[in-house]
Formats: structure tokens, sequence, C-alpha cells
């Protein structure tokens, strides 16, 4: 290594954001010399057992030996080629991986980087669509209030219009319609009323093209889960009113909610699905947008004839392999006994919290468990605290939460909660 810690955080400060970071207001951060398993070790020395997979993405753990052979393998055989005009073994054996795995009806798959993209050409194809249908005033989306779905324009327009401070880019942002979140619990009976507001927008307006939802949990923007019913009624709705329905399953897809895809939850298949951070098992960016064969037919016959988008790296072949690899690995073990096993023992060790003054909520679902205080804490003293614990937990705005890697064992596990546990009751 060149440079010691201190220069690395000094360089830093002078030069490097982060997401949603200030320059005038650095919050702390902290210099990564590798990781591995469920564990980061620092420049500095120290070791911090990993409760965010970093942000939903590692499934089987750092530095993971057969990950890290398919991404060698590759990069002897080829790094990158071209998509256009151009196809190869790592992007088609994926293609049908996601075809084979995701819900009933997803045929094709549009390779790209990151999961904003795949949101952006989600919303393309729904535009498209329409358009070749002769309906191109059906142009607007229907949102859910806490959603988050990216941060390039199209995506952040469908993000929630307070959190995402849309008013600070209102004149270049498209005007979405947002529906009331249901407020039905995953586990707990459906209440009919929260379908009153989608209900009501998709009764009104002819000009809406499809309702973009994150199914059953709403990730950054709220980490909340909700009931099966609702996504049940959204998809029957969106039939009603000749609509397309596209599932954000990025931060959900891959078995974090212990069903392979959010949407098993409620035994429907989304005309348009999105899945990006854990598709790699956490190793490279890259994001799928699939959609039914309507969907492509109709943008295949539609004025342009092709479907209007192409990223340089699409399909980039390294990419492709970790990602083959990654849901091989995760088939081959027993992924959903694993996050049935995490999901009981965040139920048990997270539920003393409820009784801290600060605390008005716990919930848990799957490999996720968020602790949701009365107000944002002060991150200046929060993130050095969870340091000092030995676990890396970023908690964002109210909400503490974690998403443990699937392979974290039962210690590592109670040393994120009883972590969290103790910092929380010292605020
Ligand atoms: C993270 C996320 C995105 C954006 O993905 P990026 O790779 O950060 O662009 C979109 N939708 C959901 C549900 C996400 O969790």
């Amino acid at each position: 290594m060149q440079l010691t810690n201190d220069e690395i955080l000094a360089l830093d400060r002078q030069h490097v954001w982060h997401p949603y970071s200030s320059f005038l207001n650095p919050s702390p951060t902290y210099a990564v010399a590798s990781a591995s398993g469920v564990t980061l070790t620092l420049a500095d020395g120290r070791t911090l057992i990993d409760g965010m997979s970093s942000w939903w993405s590692v499934l089987h753990g750092y530095n993971h030996p057969r990950l890290n052979a398919a991404l060698r393998n590759q990069s002897e055989a080829m790094s990158h080629v071209m998509f256009g005009g151009l196809t190869h073994e790592p992007a088609v054996s994926l293609c049908q991986q996601l075809v084979r795995l995701s819900p009933p009806g997803l045929n094709k798959v549009f390779l790209s980087d990151s999961g904003s993209v795949s949101v952006e050409v989600a919303m393309k194809m729904a535009l498209q669509f329409w358009h070749s249908q002769g309906r191109p005033e059906k142009h607007r989306f229907v949102a859910l209030t806490n959603g988050y779905h990216g941060d390039t324009f199209g995506a952040m327009s469908v993000c929630d219009p307070v959190t995402g401070m849309h008013h600070l880019f209102s004149r270049n942002l498209q005007q979405q319609y947002f529906a009331t979140r249901p407020s039905s619990r995953f586990d707990a009976p459906f209440d009919e009323s929260d379908l009153a507001s989608i209900r009501e927008l998709l009764a009104t307006h002819s000009d809406i093209a499809a309702v973009i939802l994150e199914p059953i949990v709403q990730g950054a923007g709220g980490m909340w889960m909700y009931s099966p019913e609702y996504l049940k009624a959204v998809r029957e709705l969106c039939d009603q009113h000749q609509v397309l329905l596209i599932a954000d399953e990025i931060a959900t897809g891959f078995g974090r909610t212990g069903k392979l895809f959010a949407c098993e939850h409620a035994g429907i298949s989304p005309d348009i699905l999105c899945l990006g951070k854990t598709l790699t098992g956490g190793y490279m960016t890259l994001a799928a947008t699939l959609c039914n064969d309507q969907v492509s037919d109709g943008i295949c016959r539609g004025e342009a004839g092709v479907f209007m988008h192409g990223p340089t790296f699409m399909g980039n072949p390294l990419a492709c392999a970790v990602a083959g690899e990654s849901i091989r690995l995760l088939l081959e073990g027993n992924w959903q006994e694993r996050i049935g096993t995490i999901e009981a023992q965040l139920r048990r060790e997270l539920e003393p919290c409820r009784e801290l003054d600060r605390v008005v909520d716990v919930r848990v679902l799957g490999g996720i468990g968020v602790v949701e205080l009365d107000q944002a804490p002060d991150m200046q003293t929060l993130q050095p605290a969870f340091v000092e614990a030995g676990i890396w937990v970023r908690p964002f705005g109210r909400l503490v939460y974690i998403m443990p890697p699937y392979v974290a064992s039962e210690s590592e596990i109670s040393a994120l909660t009883g972590g969290i546990y103790s910092v929380v009751s010292a605020l």
C-alpha cells in the first residue's frame, strides 16, 4: 500500500464525493483495506462485522473463492466486448437463468449498468409500448409515497417527492402521480382502504403508462414492509385500467425477503421487472430489466421498430459471468432455510429494542431488520459509535437497519443486533 490511512482520509476529504455527501459538513468516513466473508478490515487495522451487505448487494460474503474464480476466468477470456451485433455465453446464460427464475411471463432481458438505468429502461419500455399501441397520451407514471427508484432524472421523478427533494429539480423533472403507500403491515390483516388512493388515481387519469413500485418492501425510502394483498390488488387494478405494472426488485431480488423475488409473496407477475444490486452478489455493477412478450412485441412493432436504448457497457462479460456464478451459488445452497434462520434471529434479538426510549418501531422480514427511531440521530456521533462497537451499520434518517450477507453466522448476527441495542440505548 502506498498511502497511509491518514493520507487516504485527507485526500478523500479534499477531492472525493460520496453518496449524498457534503464537503462542508463531511460525515465520518473510514478507509477499507480489504473485505472477506462478513468482515471489513479498515486501513487502520480495525475489523467490522458488516450488517449492510454493501447496500443489499453482497449475498455470499466478500472475497468468495467461487466468485473470484468466475471473475478471473472470464477476464482471461475477455473482459469486455461491445454488445451491438455481438453476443457471448456469459450474457446469454445469465439471461436464460433470469427468465427461468423470475415470475412467469417475463421473457426478454435488457442488461444495463446500474439500478437507476434499469429503471430508466423500464420507464422507456412502458412509454414506447403505449406509443406503439396508438396511445401516446399514456405517458405518466404512478408511484408510491416513500418509494425509492434511483437518482437519475426518470427514476428520481418516481421517488418520494418530499424525501427526494423534488422541488430543487422541479423545472426539469417530469410530474408523476403519487399514491399513498399502503399502511397494512406485511403480516397484519389487509385494510381495504389502503387501495383508495391508487384506485382513485387510476380511475381518474387516462394518461397513465404504468404503475411502478417496490413489491412488499420499500427500501431506501422508508424500509417499510407491506401486505401482499395490496400488491395483488394493484396487479388487478392495472389490468382493469390498461396500465402496465413495473416491479422494482433491485433491493428485494434473489431471496432477501424470504422468496426468490418479492412478487412471489403475492403470486403476481409484473409486466416489467427491474433487478440490480444483488445481481452479481455484490461484485460488480450490473442491472437487468425484464419484460413480457406483450411489451416487447409492442415496442418492436412501434414507430422506431427497435427499443431505443443501448449502453456502451451493456452485457459486460465480467459482470455477467459473476452474476451467473452468484445465482448458481445461491441455488445450490439452502438459501431459503438460511433466510428463515436469519429472520427468526433478527426478530428475537431486535425485539428488545422496542423498549428503548428512542425506538418507535421494530420490524423484520426475511433477512431485513429495521429499528425505527423517534427522530434522526446525529450521524457524527452515531456512526463512530457503531464502529467502536465493531459493526458496520449505516443508519438512514430515523432508520437503523441491517440486511447481513446470507452467510453471516449466528454469532456475527448477534454482534450486529447486540451492537444496535447498546448503541441505540446510549442515545
Ligand atoms: C438502489 C435502488 C435503485 C437504484 O440502483 P442504483 O444501482 O443505485 O442506481 C433503484 N431501486 C431500488 C428499489 C433500489 O433499492
